[in-house]
């Protein structure tokens, strides 16, 4: 049965870096004789001027019957005066939400022939290879009540909710436990259980679902020291699993280990295994229609695609093994800095992964 991917290239950078991503696919379906049809969509500042909504019910309606959704980025400077629920960012915010997709999965892999380009030792980092696993439809960033209101002192506040209900941290834990017992079987737990309740909760489910998992080695450790981790000897850790909040900049911080934000994929499932692919880093409105983004980013989440939710693990292998031999033969974008290497545009460097495939 043919299977539909919905293409969702966003703003900024989001359009170049999609049209590099998606002719790397094509290539891989002619090669592979795939079953697999594209469809596009506007999400995102896109969106919301061609048909006034961050994402409309017809994309979502599109999303749905999709087997896999491949997103760009969205955001921009256009943009930035609209009120909050009306930004892009909504748009992705929705499409999480309606899609029920909970479990991000955030591959921190050091390529070898990028040690150098890290900011840290190589030591440190050469071998590195760490999943984050972060809760993305609950927290602080859909906790309700939130706003900004007038205090009985008379002065403005701003406030946020950080909830969590039991099942909400069940399940993550779940896929967190499920990814340990596909790798090294260690599992860190990522809370600020000293301060939050919310996170008291976390820690208390965590370790009782534990018990379903006695081959993983479960440790607990707080937010602001696993940030420190990180950077310090971050080859400690195998699978994290956070909170929406802390799983956002603890994932930003492991993609700087590896080299370049413009390096690391996602994925973003559901219970039913629908999900959607994207690169971690933003729309960097800064480098946007400049032809200097790096797309490997987004063309690794189309081996994740391949991967997890159209189960062709061998085309997946291809993308992965195509990304490593340009890498191996010296080409970088202008975001790795490496002496003796030469430097591509996003679309040369689409092109030389397809070359490669
Ligand atoms: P960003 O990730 O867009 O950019 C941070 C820095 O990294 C910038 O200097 C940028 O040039 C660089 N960078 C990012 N991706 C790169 C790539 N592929 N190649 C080379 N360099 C790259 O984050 P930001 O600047 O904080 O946000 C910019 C916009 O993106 C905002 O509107 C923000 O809301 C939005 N955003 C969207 C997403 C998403 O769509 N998933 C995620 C984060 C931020």
């Amino acid at each position: 049965m043919t299977k539909k991917v919905l293409v969702l290239p966003g703003d900024g950078i989001g359009p170049e870096i999609m049209a590099a991503a998606q002719q790397v696919l094509e290539a891989v379906i002619a090669k592979q004789g795939l079953a697999i049809e594209l469809d596009h969509a506007l999400v995102g500042g896109a969106a919301i001027d061609a048909e006034g909504a961050p994402v409309s019910d017809a994309t979502i309606a599109k999303a749905k019957a999709a087997d896999a959704i491949l997103l760009g980025a969205v955001g921009g400077y256009k943009w930035d005066g609209l009120e909050m629920a009306k930004r892009p960012e909504k748009g992705l915010l929705r499409l999480r939400a309606d899609l029920d997709l909970f479990s991000n999965l955030r591959p921190a892999i050091l390529y070898p022939q990028l040690a150098e380009a890290s900011t840290l030792k190589p030591e440190v980092v050469s071998g590195l290879d760490i999943l984050i696993v972060r809760e993305l439809t609950s927290g602080i960033y859909f906790g309700q009540p939130r706003g900004i209101r007038v205090n009985e002192q008379g002065e403005r506040e701003g406030f946020n909710t950080a909830c969590y209900t039991e099942s909400q941290i069940r399940r993550i834990a779940k896929s967190a436990f499920e990814a340990a017992m596909q790798r090294n079987k260690k599992l860190c737990s990522v809370d600020k259980a000293n301060v939050l309740e919310a996170t008291v909760l976390w820690r208390e489910v965590v370790s009782d679902l534990a018990k379903d998992y006695p081959e993983v080695e479960l440790s607990h450790m707080y937010v602001d020291n696993a940030a420190m981790q990180l950077v310090r000897a971050p080859k400690q850790f195998d699978v994290m699993v956070t909170g929406n909040m802390f799983g956002d900049i603890l994932s930003d911080c492991a993609a700087m280990l590896t080299g370049s934000i413009g390096m690391l994929p996602s994925a973003s499932l559901n219970a039913e295994g629908l999900g959607m692919y994207e690169p971690i880093h933003g729309s960097a409105p800064d480098i946007a229609g400049k032809d200097v983004a790096n797309p490997l980013a987004t063309i690794l989440s189309v081996a994740m695609m391949l991967r997890y939710s159209l189960k062709e693990e061998a085309a997946a292998k291809q993308i992965e093994q195509a990304v490593s031999k340009v890498l191996d033969q010296g080409y970088r974008t202008s975001d790795i800095q490496q002496s003796g290497c030469q430097l591509l545009g996003t679309k040369a460097m689409g092109e030389a992964v397809v070359a490669a495939l």
